[in-house]
């Protein structure tokens, strides 16, 4: 493995050997550490929480989410209603009255643990006072969401440089900053058209702090911004301005599998800064504070492996190979080692002392890891220690505090372990393990194996790495030009030879052994996977979807291939029924005919394959009649289909005019049912045209539009409830059935989210859907862009405008989001298939009123609540009539499987696609039933009674 090669060998040229004597020492100085930690600790840090409130016990958990809530909560009722949820003994409604004060008082006085001081001056004077310590300040803030946020992160972090600058202690303060603070788009998409001004900003800020001769660190968020970093530091690093500087400093995170990669790069640049004649770089070298969520992500995306190590071991080993590379390249960087892990100081100290004398430092948080720093004083009191110190008015001291919790609250984290453990001795030798051994093995399956055995999920690519997201584009651009060739519709006549065809073939395909249609459906997964690029394109270019759209359009395909291939084999197999002695009675499902499959252009693949693969999978033979807008897509998945084996006589394609096409389809008596997803109207007129028809009752699955709401209350996170509203309202340029139409927010918060939607809407960017850099693509065609352009004329005269994303002036459909200010859901006039947002502001009391106005509409499709109250969440789950209610995340992208995806009222008839009860609704049901009896007896009841 490369880190445990890094730490023996060293990483390129290393100027000594890792003596083996290294490791002794390193235990035998972990054990003091850790001893001196339990012995010297303050009596409140992180540590002694978790040993008091361990955040896995009600208790603890109880503190941790009131103090995530509690202070941003402005109106008394949720702040009460937070204290009875969360605090078990304070139900009664006196008590928590009288409670609410002291709790807050209490956190404030928790959270000030954790924060240095509330302003930049305050933090200055504690700090002249403090000699044993070097600082880093940290000036706390959400990341930005609109360009007004990035400007305030701006003059915050320069306002801080310049009061650090003017103490006149250079080599002691210094400042952190985080990207994410200073541009609303630090992100893969956004990065080309955010670099040059984040550029501008940031080097402005290393500008004045080199002036001033401080320190400046750029902290590491999420791997996906690594590269980005990155890319900025280097530019740094080689400014002419900036070489004399020594305070320019980057963060590395040990816990990503390319944390050495990385710190191969900033070593080269070190180098060539050195060569040029430059001062040495300070690189503060982390585990990194997002395990969890990196994880998550990772599994969400479907990525090939975890960005992150999964063993715990890997991280710590890296760490300690990435700081031997640092000690080695002392004098091009400045080594800066932040931990809070006395095994990992003591690893430290044990490789420094096996080499030439260098200068380092460690590094640690405030109000965390002070017993150690206690310890290493009395220990080490030669080797100087920064403090990193946060720095932050009231309302963000809470949240601070508990993304600190919530970093440190893994069990396998130090902190956790030595709050848990009274014997140092075995948490030294067990942290230690990593460096005796082979590494320790990865301890959670790979991203797309989480189900296994029962199915492989779907695999995607990183759309958040900007070098990932320019390759797409250019695999879009080079793929086979389908979504140019010419398309001859099919006729009435077309779609009766096809039904003719499919006919014919019904009860051979139903005959055919369940496993064999599965394995069949497997293959058309594995085909799909491998012409994704293909398919992609075909999606950006036939049907306006940007290239994150189109992954995800392509990804359900292959989910709901696998998927149905599952549960046909769960399904189709004989099912034992009660039998009475000397009978016995099964159930089977079988396909019904021929289904005809009319699918949608908004998920040109996804809808058209999830369709014809649950019509397969249950035994039917299929007619398909894609949108009129998108039958190159469909036609591509049409053959891979027959590649993968479906047999031709099984699956027949008719591209063409639903007048035409459909119509035909819907009234030939031999077609035995019909799955449709698209508007109310047609699946009205489908299903009366079924009904005149003559010949069996044939069922009609039909999936219909929605008026989708969001409900928020004063509790949520704005921030997060912004990011939730854009996804949801504007991805797919709002051409999702899914997609977000009417937003009510608590009256109390509307102004805050509004302003940042306002922002967040401002950042979008509308364009070719096929370049990286674009948020928003065009609408379907010029009748929709007439039709909505109209709609948002005449909403304009009527209501104010609450957010609005600039319109660059370009040829075709596009639209721009929009979103304004109504009432409440009674004054739309339906449903308006694009990126236009409806607001409205509510009183809490009113939520039930909202709920019903909700369900008034008769659609019940999506549902979004964002709370922190489990018992408000349960208040919408009793009364909304809605077929996917989410709580605390967008309202778009159910995943197959796991979220079955469809509505009830006008939103459709059911069953939902992607989930359990989906097969079963394309299938005949045959009971069977055997006299067993009849030649002799029951030989069971004979044998049973002996
Ligand atoms: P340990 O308990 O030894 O390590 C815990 C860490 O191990 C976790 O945080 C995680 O990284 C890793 N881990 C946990 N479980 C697993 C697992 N199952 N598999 C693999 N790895 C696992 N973090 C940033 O991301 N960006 C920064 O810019 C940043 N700046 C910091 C500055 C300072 C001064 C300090 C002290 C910390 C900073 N951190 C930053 C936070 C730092 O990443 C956390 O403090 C650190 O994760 C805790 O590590 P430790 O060595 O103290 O504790």
């Amino acid at each position: 493995m490369a880190a445990y090669d890094a730490l023996k060998f060293g990483m390129g040229a290393p100027d000594l050997p890792l003596p083996e004597s290294w490791l002794p020492r390193a235990r035998s100085l972990a054990l003091a550490l850790a001893e001196g930690e339990r012995a010297r600790g303050p009596w409140l840090d992180v540590q002694r929480l978790f040993s008091w409130l361990p955040p896995d016990e009600p208790l603890g958990e109880g503190l941790f989410r009131l103090a995530e809530a509690l202070p941003r909560t402005p109106d008394r009722a949720s702040r009460r209603a937070l204290l009875r949820e969360h605090v078990p003994f304070l139900r009664a409604p006196a008590v928590a009255a009288l409670a609410l004060p002291l709790a807050e008082a209490g956190l404030r006085a928790v959270a000030r643990q954790f924060v240095y001081a509330e302003s930049i001056e305050a933090a200055l004077a504690q700090a002249r006072d403090d000699r044993r310590h070097r600082f880093s300040f940290d000036m706390l803030g959400e990341g930005a969401r609109t360009a007004e946020d990035a400007a305030r992160g701006f003059s915050r972090y320069a306002r801080a440089i310049a009061a650090t600058g003017r103490a006149g202690e250079p080599q002691r303060l210094g400042v952190s900053i985080k990207l994410s603070s200073l541009h609303p788009r630090f992100d893969a998409c956004g990065y080309p058209a955010a670099r040059a001004l984040l550029l501008e900003r940031v080097a402005g800020l290393c500008a004045s702090a080199a002036r001033a001769g401080i320190g400046l660190t750029i902290d590491a968020e999420e791997s996906e911004r690594a590269p980005l970093q990155l890319d900025l530091f280097a530019a740094l690093a080689r400014r002419p301005e900036l070489l004399a500087w020594d305070g320019l400093g980057i963060v590395v995170q040990a816990y990503r599998t390319g944390a050495l990669e990385t710190l191969r790069e900033v070593l080269a640049l070190a180098r060539l800064r050195r060569e040029a004649g430059g001062a040495a770089l300070a690189v503060r070298l982390v585990k990194g504070a997002y395990w969890d969520a990196e994880v998550k992500r990772a599994q969400e995306l479907g990525l090939d492996g975890y960005p992150v190590f999964t063993a715990k071991g890997r991280t710590d080993l890296a760490y300690v190979a990435a700081a031997r590379a640092l000690l080695d390249a002392a004098g091009i960087v400045f080594p800066q080692f932040a931990t809070h892990n006395p095994v990992t100081v003591a690893c430290i100290v044990a490789l420094s002392e096996a080499r030439p004398p260098c200068p380092f430092e460690f590094q640690r948080l405030h109000g965390m890891g002070e017993g150690l720093d206690a310890a290493m004083r009395e220990q080490l009191p030669a080797l100087p220690v920064r403090v990193y110190a946060p720095v932050g008015e009231r309302q963000e001291l809470l949240a601070y505090l508990v993304r600190r919790l919530l970093e440190n609250g893994a069990s396998t984290s130090h902190v956790r372990q030595a709050a848990r453990s009274s014997d140092p001795g075995a948490l030294v030798d067990a942290a230690l393990a990593f460096a005796e051994g082979p590494p320790p093995a990865p301890r959670l399956p790979d991203p797309t194996e989480i189900l296994m055995p029962e199915r492989r999920l779907a695999r995607g690519p990183d759309l958040g790495r900007l070098p990932t997201l320019e390759r797409l584009a250019k695999e879009v651009a080079a793929a086979p030009k389908d979504w140019l060739a010419p398309v001859a519709d099919g006729d009435a006549g077309t779609a009766r030879q096809a039904i003719d065809a499919a006919y014919a073939y019904r009860d051979e395909w139903a005959r055919t052994p369940v496993e064999q249609r599965a394995a069949a459906l497997e293959r058309l997964a594995d085909r799909m996977e491998a012409d994704t690029p293909r398919l992609v394109a075909l999606c950006v270019r036939e049907a306006g979807k940007t290239l994150a759209d189109a992954h995800a359009d392509v990804r359900e395909a292959i989910d709901f291939c696998r998927y149905y291939a599952g549960e046909a084999r769960r399904l189709f197999v004989p099912l034992p029924l009660p039998s009475p002695a000397g009978e016995r009675n099964e159930l089977t499902l079988h396909g019904r005919g021929v289904f005809a499959c009319i699918s949608p252009w908004n998920f040109p693949v996804a809808i058209f394959t999830g369709q014809v693969a649950a019509a397969l999978a249950a035994g039917n033979t299929v007619v398909a009649k894609p949108a009129e807008q998108t039958p190159r897509a469909a036609l591509r998945v049409t053959e891979l289909a027959l590649e993968a084996g479906i047999p031709a006589q099984a699956l027949h394609l008719v591209p063409g005019r639903g007048e035409e096409v459909g119509q035909a389809l819907v009234d030939d008596p031999r077609v035995a049912g019909v799955a449709f997803t698209g508007s109310n109207a047609t699946a009205k007129a489908i299903q009366l045209a079924l009904a005149r028809r003559d010949g069996p009752i044939a069922p009609l699955i039909a999936e219909t539009g929605g008026l989708n709401a969001m409900l928020v209350d004063s509790t949520a996170l704005p921030e997060q409830v912004v990011d939730a509203v854009v996804a949801s309202a504007f991805r797919s340029a709002g051409q999702r059935c899914s997609s977000l139409r009417m937003l009510y927010l608590q009256e109390e918060i509307a102004p805050v989210v509004l302003e940042l939607l306002r922002g967040a809407m401002a950042a979008l960017r509308v364009g070719d859907p096929a370049d990286p850099a674009t948020d928003v693509g065009p609408l379907i065609d010029e009748e929709a862009h007439r039709a909505l352009s109209g709609y948002v004329v005449q909403m304009r005269a009527k209501w104010p405008v609450v957010g609005e994303t600039p319109l660059p002036a370009r040829a075709g459909n596009f639209l721009a989001p929009v979103a304004f200010e109504v009432g409440s859901i009674r004054d739309l006039p339906g449903e308006r298939f694009g990126p236009i947002l409806h607001v409205a502001r509510f009183r809490i009391g009113d939520l039930d009123r909202v709920i019903d106005d909700v369900n008034a509409c008769g659609f019940g499709l999506t549902m979004g609540i964002h709370t922190r109250l489990q018992s408000r969440a349960e208040q919408v789950r009793r009364r909304a009539r809605v077929g996917n209610l989410y709580v605390n995340r967008n309202i778009i992208g159910a995943v197959v499987g796991m979220q079955p995806f469809g509505g009830e009222g006008l939103s459709g008839t059911g069953p939902k696609a992607g989930g359990p009860h989906y097969l079963p609704r394309f299938a005949l049901e045959r009971t069977f039933t055997v006299n067993t009896a009849a030649a002799g007896g029951d030989l069971s009841l004979v044998t049973s009674s002996l």
